[in-house]
């Protein structure tokens, strides 16, 4: 049986990962914050991906730029013009969401065009769930002219229900711009307004440069980057998938022209394994093709690495052929030269990249789903997540059977101690020996170690394995011996060709 959002959420809570953001205050929409586990299971997430993008290869070099940048990086890059979602309000609630979230939502987009010859048209474009809105963005190509810009949009057919309050009072859509705008300095006018970075990707564009000259690289090599990014979302109700800050692991690839496409199947391979070596289950994955009126405006290929959310195929990471859209527009508007001059064939090249982009949040929440297991014991439900032990925020708890012994909790304390040199490790001692099992197991840790009277004579320990619950009884100087061999935390790659 599938796992409702409903019961991740309230996990979550219940169990220090996630908290909604400003509860005592009564909650910040779309925002949150992560508690003690929650903090481990990003951290862990951020290395996986770090281990298989940076360290395991010699081909990137990692970056960190900073969230504001200079506002003619968002001019150049289009998303000060263009970065915007059709925006609906209910007249009768008041409720305000993204209309290509309505129930039946298709609407008509009357744009202007210029064709080749130079002469503007006036065309209709009819998007609905197949086409999402985003792509009718300047630049948009359709019958050989390209889009102006957007006149109208009008909801094709009878007004759509609400899907707050029912009601069929919806507004027309209008074109809302994701940008935060904020105001360096005391005065707050157009000269002073900047806008936190909605990706991470235009910060590695705007260091090729820098990159390439200190780390004296050639092509192809990559840039990637771990960091906050900002969106002012409208539609923001499924929890972490989808808020106003979040996190993106995004990666650009810089790579001769001809060369582009195997590196994109490359990269289309490569990310789709990354979640299967990390123990997502196959048939919650799919790779979805964008079709060519489907492409953002800067892309020339793209999949889509979806996961089957409580709510439906969604999107997880997106690998991208931005071809050298980026790099032109940042030499135009910055009048520098951000080409690569080949020694070889002695010409300058504009690099094309590949860009597999991935949010830390979305992933962590797909680890959590994915894991969730609800199962039988002898009469009694048991929460288990199955969580890879990389991924596992705790990887072994040290519990005491009995905790009024004082030499039971002295070694427990000791075994603690030695096995947090090495991994997160807790010691517990707040509930009976089953209710600690089960506390662990709900939040995906491994192992449990239990000592007991026993113990003090034989010098064992009782193991226990999350997913078999079979128990093992290790001499306690083999324990982390014991543990290291099962624990593997850097899984051997998968190489199934997702993509041919
Ligand atoms: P969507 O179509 O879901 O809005 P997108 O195509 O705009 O996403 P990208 O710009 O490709 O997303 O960003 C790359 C990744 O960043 C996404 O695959 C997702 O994991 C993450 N991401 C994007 N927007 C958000 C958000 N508002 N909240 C959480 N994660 C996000």
């Amino acid at each position: 049986m599938a796992v409702s959002l409903d019961t991740i959420i309230s996990l979550c809570k219940r169990r220090g990962f996630i908290f909604q953001s400003s509860e005592i205050y009564g909650g910040m929409a779309a925002c949150y914050d992560y508690g003690p586990l929650g903090v481990e299971l990003k951290r862990n997430v951020r290395d996986a991906w770090w281990r298989a993008m940076v360290q395991e290869r010699g081909d990137i070099e990692g970056l960190e730029c900073s969230i504001l940048m200079h506002p003619d990086v968002w001019r150049a890059s289009g998303h000060v013009e263009n970065f915007t979602d059709p925006l609906v309000d209910c007249k009768s609630c008041r409720a305000r969401f993204r209309a290509d979230h309505v129930e039946g939502y298709e609407a008509v987009y009357t744009v202007t065009a210029r064709t080749d010859g130079g002469a503007t048209e006036r065309f209709e474009v009819t998007l609905g769930p197949q086409i999402p809105t985003k792509v009718i963005r300047p630049g948009y190509r359709h019958n050989g002219a390209v889009l102006e810009e957007i006149a109208e949009i009008k909801f094709k057919g009878s007004p759509r229900t609400c899907p707050t309050c029912g009601n069929r009072e919806l507004t027309e859509p209008r074109l809302f711009n994701l940008l935060f705008r904020t105001h360096v300095g005391p005065i707050e006018d157009a000269a002073s307004t900047v806008f936190m970075r909605p990706e991470t990707a235009q910060g590695m564009f705007v260091n090729f440069e820098n990159v390439r000259g200190s780390m004296r690289r050639k092509l192809p090599f990559g840039i990637a980057q771990i960091g906050r990014s900002f969106r002012n979302e409208i539609t923001t109700k499924a929890f972490v998938f989808r808020t106003l800050e979040f996190e993106q692991m995004e990666m650009e690839f810089f790579c001769k022209p001809g060369t582009d496409e195997e590196w994109y199947r490359h990269w289309v391979n490569e990310r789709f394994n990354w979640y299967l070596r990390y123990g997502i289950r196959r048939e919650n994955l799919r790779l979805r093709q964008h079709d060519a009126d489907e492409l953002a405006h800067y892309s020339r290929m793209c999949h889509d690495i979806e996961y089957n959310f409580p709510m439906g195929w969604g999107e997880l990471e997106g690998v991208a052929h931005r071809g050298d859209y980026d790099l032109t527009a940042h030499m135009k508007q910055s009048g520098k030269n951000l080409k690569f001059f080949d020694e070889e064939t002695k010409e300058a090249i504009t690099p094309y990249v590949i860009e597999p982009a991935a949010g830390v949040d979305r992933t962590a929440l797909t680890f959590m789903i994915d894991a969730y297991h609800e199962e039988e014991v002898r009469g009694e439900k048991r929460v288990v997540l199955r969580l890879h032990p990389a991924m596992a925020p705790l990887k072994v708890a040290v519990l005491p059977l009995l905790k009024k012994r004082g030499e039971i909790v002295e070694k427990c304390q000791a075994l603690t101690a030695a096995l947090k040199q090495r991994w997160r490790a807790v010691y517990d001692d707040t509930a009976a020996i089953g209710k600690l099992y089960r506390r662990q197991d709900e939040v995906g840790t491994p192992f449990c170690v239990t000592i007991d009277v026993e113990s003090l004579d034989d010098g064992k320990a009782t193991v226990r394995d999350r997913d078999t619950m079979e128990q093992d009884r290790i001499e306690l100087g083999r324990i982390e011996d014991y543990l290291a061999e099962r624990l593997v935390l850097n899984p051997p790659k998968v190489a199934e060709p997702a993509l041919g």
